[in-house]
């Protein structure tokens, strides 16, 4: 095992069949595809070095094998890829309520524009989980725009994108005017949404609002609480199935 010390005192781990694995010569490491040329077959688990030398300056770390092969690292390339758990935690921020009073809130137009303000709603995104994006044009089209500005559109059995709306002769409580409980979109899928984006057109005179609840905390708070009934959530099958009366073709904009 190589250990590295940090100027910052941290000490990170590297096994050696790991740094033989991830050599960056050029007869292992391919620089413009940054993929491995070496086959993970043919690498020898329990190899050991002949010798480690670093440079005067710590910018190089070299690993002698014993046949020869010399292994170059940047000792900032083994800083980037230093394993998850000596890397700092990221600012996750769970929330309850109180989050009422500090949504992570941002103009639309500014998102679309501005460089920094869409960083720092990305940030909030990845952090939270939640923002809200204000005076997006009421009318439809701005949902595909706002996810061409960040990432692109993922396509389920709804298409790429839906139109809610209250009507008749629909195969889904989300067109009723019913109220619905919270729930998470399609958990069943083998890439349910990462993300989704919400956009109130019209607004109902009466309900309409839009209620979120953080996941995350609600299944810590429950494991800790209850922790059977955390098992029983977590661990039983349950069979999903998305039905409704069949819908003629092109019904749905
Ligand atoms: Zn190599």
């Amino acid at each position: 095992m190589l250990l590295l010390e940090w100027n910052d005192g941290t000490v990170s781990r590297y096994p050696f069949v790991w740094l033989r694995d991830n050599c960056r010569c050029r007869a292992c490491w391919h620089p413009d595809t940054e993929s491995r040329i070496a086959l993970t077959a043919d690498l020898n688990v329990d190899i050991q070095p002949n010798g480690i030398t670093v440079s005067d300056d710590g910018a190089k770390v070299d690993i002698h094998w014993p046949d020869n092969h010399l292994s170059p690292f940047a000792t900032s390339m083994l800083h980037d890829v230093r394993f998850e758990d000596e890397v700092p935690k990221k600012n996750i921020r769970m929330w309850g309520s109180e989050l009422l009073e500090q949504l992570p809130t941002f103009q639309f137009n500014e998102i679309m524009k501005d460089e920094t303000k869409l960083l720092n709603f990305l940030e909030d995104l990845r952090d939270v989980g939640l923002t809200l994006l204000q005076n997006a044009p009421a009318e439809t089209g701005h949902v595909a725009k706002l996810v061409d500005r960040i990432s692109y559109l993922k396509i389920t059995s709804h298409g790429y994108i839906h139109t809610i709306k209250s009507m008749a002769g629909i195969n889904n409580l989300a067109y009723t005017g019913h109220k619905l409980g919270l729930h998470t979109d399609l958990p069943h899928y083998r890439f349910p949404p990462d993300l989704l984006v919400l956009h109130c057109i019209q607004q109902s005179k009466i309900g309409g609002e839009s209620i979120f609840a953080d996941g995350f905390k609600t299944a810590l708070q429950l494991k800790e609480e209850d922790p059977e009934a955390f098992e029983i959530l977590s661990n039983t099958h349950c069979d999903f199935m998305d039905k409704g009366v069949l819908m003629p073709v092109g019904e749905f904009g």
